[in-house]
């Protein structure tokens, strides 16, 4: 793989860390960048409302964003459980 495209993926993917990923109960959180499911969760907030927050931590020792220590945020919420 090219630096270049790594550099992107890596921005793109601590984007998606930043902005929240979606999390699911019975699937937890995906990892942005490795793709890893259930990625341990390190807090988690309260229900504000339909929505709920939690900071993420991949596990994965060959995952950038664990690398570089990158918080993911993942929100879960009532709705999208439909
Ligand atoms: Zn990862």
């Amino acid at each position: 793989m090219e630096t270049q495209d790594m550099a992107k993926i890596l921005a793109l993917a601590v984007q998606a860390a930043e902005a929240g990923v979606d999390y699911f109960p019975t699937t937890g959180a995906r990892c942005p960048f490795c793709g890893r499911r259930k990625v341990p969760v390190c807090t988690t907030r309260h229900w504000e409302g339909q929505t709920r927050i939690r900071y993420h931590k991949c596990g994965n020792p060959g995952c950038y964003l664990n690398q570089i220590g990158k918080t993911i945020k993942s929100v879960e919420s009532l709705e999208a459980r439909g």
